[in-house]
């Protein structure tokens, strides 16, 4: 068991686990690409939780992606 508690994502509430903070040498956002901004909708607490679970930042990528198509 890791004594590092669980990320918290600041949109759904969902935990999970972040590779930076568990001292992982890579998270798995790493495979990702990042976001190119947090989308306005989010409020401040995302100021200090820049993470976002697995499902919140594909549906955010995936907006993006759309944004950009249109
Ligand atoms: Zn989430």
């Amino acid at each position: 068991m890791s004594a590092v508690p669980a990320t918290v994502c600041p949109q759904c509430g969902a935990q999970f686990r972040c590779g930076m903070a568990n001292g992982d040498k890579e998270c798995w956002c790493a495979s990702l690409p990042a976001l190119s901004q947090i989308p306005a909708k989010t409020d401040g607490d995302l100021a200090a939780a820049t993470c976002l679970c697995p499902a919140c930042l594909q549906l955010w990528l995936a907006a993006e992606a759309a944004a950009r198509a249109a």
